[in-house]
């Protein structure tokens, strides 16, 4: 590991070989031969094997130094091995590393429910039910609202991504994931469009909400077996989509109007990344149940489904057996390390940040690219950027080309990936602590590898 351990990094790339280098060229043929084929893409071009990362730095195994502009699935929001994340770590680990999570708990899932229900809207009381990976959390508050309302059913949109666990199967509107498995998943979703904030020919607002109304309004067994609407507020890997100003206030209409739950999945928008806590909180609309996953524990795995507390305490009293539970629930390291992201989303104003550096990524990307014939929009809110990738000619989702995008911009020394149901959006979700040179270089990168692509 060439990578030090230090607070900042803002480190540009240095590449020492051919990417992949030849470790990682090694290493990808032998996890062939150990990993299912579904798992990791393999090309002449692709992957690299991570070393170490730091910062808003990555090291492959070969010692090339990267620019993670995807922030590890959006997990780094407080950089890849924050100091005080390592530390947290370091002590907590010589304490208490597993617990009994539903049976003697551990004193970090008290302090982390207790600060995480202090982040919430005032106006309610909230209580927490935590989880390990984002599709945990979302099956919890699926489940919360099930028996709350009576309910099985639920609303989920177009393009929406909940995760791939059986569970939240249903929820993820993308057709290849439920290939071959659709006698597996439950049927109990009804898919509506999902309004993007932008040009025109998508499904405006007001016309969904009104299709919504009338369908719950109706008596088609379908709609009386709804109980909540699920849905994130800027579809994310569906492509980086905000939804359109208003439509969430919709919603929420709607579920009081015909007391259905509402759910938010900010699994990926939460935690800041949007420049508020929770992107919902923009727009100034509070759910019922809320999800957070990823950035939460600073890198280890943990997630949490938090809802009001009249919704969460329709589960009724522990009679010794939590219906809802997992070995690894509320894991005191997972905890200790959140409650330290937290200290350190606060300490370091990282929301402001994400805000403010996040303006500016999308101020340099339009100015150096947003004319490009082979861009039909750039967008996004905070750190959470999408760049739209289509054929000059056809003006159709390019998918193709912007693969071939995050495969020029790796070679320099950048980390991107595609997002979308087509394939066609470069994500970038990049560490709230990218620095302004870091973001500078990536984006010149990505002007220099559209040109070169477009030859
Ligand atoms: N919801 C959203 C909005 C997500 O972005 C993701 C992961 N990309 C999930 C749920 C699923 O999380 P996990 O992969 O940790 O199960």
């Amino acid at each position: 590991m060439h990578l030090p351990l230090k607070a900042a990094h803002d480190d540009l790339p240095l590449l020492r070989t051919a990417i992949p280098g030849p470790r990682s060229l090694e290493m990808a043929a032998r996890l062939r031969l150990v990993e299912s084929p579904d798992t990791t893409f393999f090309s002449p071009d692709f992957p690299i094997f991570w070393g170490a990362a730091r910062g808003a730095n990555v090291e492959d195994v070969d010692g090339n130094r990267f620019i993670d502009l995807n922030g590890g699935f959006g997990v780094a929001a407080v950089g890849h091995s924050n100091p005080r994340v390592v530390e947290t770590l370091r002590r907590q680990s010589e304490r208490l590393i597993h617990g009994m999570g539903d049976v003697h708990p551990n004193e970090l899932k008290l302090e982390l429910a207790d600060r995480l229900c202090a982040l919430m809207p005032p106006a309610f009381k909230w209580k927490t039910i935590f989880g390990v990976t984002g599709s945990d959390s979302v099956e919890a508050a699926l489940k919360t609202a099930a028996l709350s309302s009576g309910k099985p059913g639920f609303i989920s949109f177009a393009g929406g991504y909940h995760g791939v666990s059986l569970g939240v199967l249903p929820a993820t509107r993308w057709p290849k994931f439920r290939e071959g498995l659709e006698g597996l998943a439950p049927k109990c979703v009804t898919e509506f469009p999902f309004p993007a904030a932008r040009e025109e020919g998508w499904p405006r607002a007001a016309r969904c909400l009104e299709a919504i109304e009338q369908f719950l309004a109706s008596d088609s067994d379908e709609a009386t077996q709804t109980g909540a609407i699920l849905i994130e507020p800027i579809q994310g890997r569906g492509g980086i989509v905000p939804s359109e100003p208003g439509f969430l206030d919709g919603l929420r209409e709607l579920c009081d109007h015909h007391g259905r739950l509402l759910i938010f999945d900010e699994i990926y928008t939460g935690m800041g990344r949007t420049g508020t806590w929770l992107a919902s909180e923009a727009e100034g609309v509070v759910p019922d149940l809320v999800t957070i996953g990823k950035a939460l524990g600073g890198g280890m795995p943990i997630s949490v489904c938090l809802g009001k507390r009249e919704v969460i305490d329709v589960w009724g009293e522990s009679k010794g057996e939590a219906r809802h539970t997992s070995t690894f629930q509320g894991s005191p390291l997972a905890c200790a390390c959140a409650i330290e992201v937290l200290k350190i989303i606060e300490d370091e104003k990282l929301i402001a940040r994400a805000k403010q550096t996040g303006d500016e990524l999308l101020r340099l990307l339009r100015e150096r690219i947003g004319s490009h014939p082979s861009i039909r929009d750039i967008r996004g809110r905070g750190m959470m950027i999408g760049v739209e990738i289509v054929n000059s000619r056809s003006g159709k989702p390019d998918g193709a080309r912007c693969g071939s995008l995050v495969i020029e911009t790796l070679r320099e020394g950048i980390i991107l990936l595609p997002s979308g149901v087509e394939g066609n959006i470069l994500s970038l979700t990049p560490p709230l602590v990218l620095s302004a040179a870091q973001a500078r270089r990536g984006v010149e990168v990505l002007a220099r590898a559209l040109e070169r692509t477009a030859r």
